[in-house]
């Protein structure tokens, strides 16, 4: 597809900019001071005004989103975000209150951010919580934080070592690397669960505490968990709960029960606000009791009947960011709270589970299944060892998926499963739409075998074939021109 600055056409009509300069009123050109004005004109492509428009829904049409495909990224929770979180996050109530109006104006917004972490605290089974790191990773820095600024109120500064699964997400390693500890690896048993023996010689003086998420990520649960806080916990460390992805458990058990001390969420998996991107996310973290007073400012309270801010916390871990968060993300997680409510949001954890289930009773007939116990929101399988001899591998599938119009799972990871296919359907998809993708699945096993070049060389239908991915990686070059 042509870039518009190649569509350019020199004497395109002229775009018509109406001068609505009041009468009386000054000129921008004649505000602006002439060392910040521009000498030369813009290097805007020249086109007419419905050119621009076709090449931008030309643009629109090649996007994949949850909006357009079945979307199935294990880890990733591409659920729907229902329409309701947009219009209600669009009012001007909402979307235009400066961040530094007074409380006594923005008495609406502080109470929906009030009830989302009254609703966040009593899922979670948490104490306290708070809203302001922006994003998953950012709230497991602010969590390690807080164990450390735990440890250290304690005068017990000694201890330099997060314990982490051989499975988690990278971010987990990398967020307690940042926060100035020693990562150290615990390893998995063969049912892809925590190795009990292994923490335990982990375990000692020197650990803050470890990191676990449940169901863990290759979707199963930690059955031993509550004999993993107790070990954490007689071992003076702390038990982080990484609930990027609570879908699994969501209104049915709580990380707080579990015995977890810390716990933060991604508002954008969840509780179906959009991500990915790059864009605006959430990740809010809860904390037991013991670990309030160190959570960052500002923070929003009640008093009586109204709704105040406060940055009264002496012990504080400090500010992870601008205001209260992504105001805006957390009011589309709050409508979604509101729309499900007591009742609705365990429907969510259990049709999950289902639908998990579901595709995967379905999909073992046809591919491997390298862990055999019950999975809980998302799975793992893998291709089989005829398709490997064909020469058929993990990439070529979800590559080939793409020409049946599916978006691919999550592939290689985690790491600790080869050829690893890490598939999440969410709740909400349709049986029918579960069913269309196993008979994907279905019909690419079979090639797999019978024609195994059409596989590898796919995707055949797409925009673009298959990417030079070491290339893209290495060598990336995102300008429109050759400059050099
Ligand atoms: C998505 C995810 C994260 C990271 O969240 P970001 O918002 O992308 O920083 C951490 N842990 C798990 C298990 C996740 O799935």
């Amino acid at each position: 597809m042509e870039l518009i600055f190649e569509k350019n056409r020199p004497g395109a009509p002229d775009i018509y900019f109406p001068d609505e300069t009041p009468a009386g009123a000054r000129r921008a050109d004649e505000i602006v001071p002439d060392a910040l004005r521009r000498n030369e004109t813009l290097d805007l492509p020249s086109l007419s005004e419905l050119e621009v428009v076709r090449h931008v829904l030309a643009l629109c049409r090649r996007q994949v989103g949850i909006d357009s495909t079945f979307y199935p990224l294990g880890s990733c929770t591409m659920k729907y975000n229902p329409k309701i979180n947009e219009a209600v996050a669009r009012w001007p109530q909402y979307a235009s209150l400066h961040p530094l109006a007074p409380d006594e104006t923005a008495q609406g917004t502080l109470q929906a951010l009030y009830e989302l972490e009254r609703g966040l605290a009593q899922v979670t089974g948490m104490d306290e919580i708070t809203l302001n790191p922006l994003a998953g990773a950012h709230g497991e820095l602010t969590g390690l934080l807080l164990i450390k600024a735990w440890h250290e109120s304690r005068g017990d500064a000694k201890r330099r070592k997060i314990l982490v699964p051989d499975a988690a997400h990278g971010t987990n390693p990398a967020s307690a690397a940042i926060v100035g500890y020693e990562v150290v690896t615990i390893p998995g048993t063969p049912e892809g669960l925590v190795d009990l023996k292994g923490l335990e010689a982990a375990l000692g003086d020197d650990v803050a505490g470890l990191m676990l998420t449940n169901p863990n990520t290759l979707g199963l649960f930690e059955r031993d968990i509550v004999k993993i806080a107790k070990l954490v916990h007689d071992a003076g460390g702390q038990l982080y709960y990484d609930g990027a992805n609570l879908n699994a458990i969501l209104g049915v058990a709580r990380p707080g029960d579990m015995g977890f001390d810390v716990v933060h969420m991604n508002l954008h998996k969840t509780f179906s606000t959009p991500h990915g991107g790059g864009g605006p996310g959430a990740g809010p973290v809860g904390v037991k009791k013991h670990l309030r007073e160190f959570l960052p400012i500002p923070f929003v309270r009640k008093d009586g009947e109204r709704y105040g801010t406060s940055e009264e916390r002496p012990k504080t871990i400090g500010r992870i960011g601008g205001f209260y968060g992504n105001a805006n993300v957390l009011v589309r997680a709050y409508t979604y709270f509101r729309k499900h409510g007591r009742d609705g949001l365990p429907k969510v954890g259990q049709h999950a589970v289902l639908n998990a289930a579901y595709v995967l009773a379905k999909l073992q007939k046809t591919y491997t299944r390298p862990l055999g116990l019950p999975c809980m929101h998302e799975f793992i399988i893998q291709p089989t060892e005829e398709m490997l001899a064909k020469g058929v591998r993990t990439l070529h599938i979800a590559k080939r998926l793409i020409d049946y119009g599916y978006h691919p799972p999550t592939i290689y990871f985690p790491l600790v499963v080869k050829e690893a296919m890490m598939i999440e359907p969410t709740e909400t998809e349709s049986k029918a739409t579960l069913d269309g993708f196993v008979e994907a699945m279905e019909k690419i096993a079979k090639e797999a075998l019978e024609n195994p070049e059409l596989v590898i060389g796919a995707p055949h239908s797409s925009p673009v074939g298959k990417v030079d991915e070491t290339k893209a990686a290495r060598q990336l070059d995102l300008r429109f021109c050759a400059c050099e």
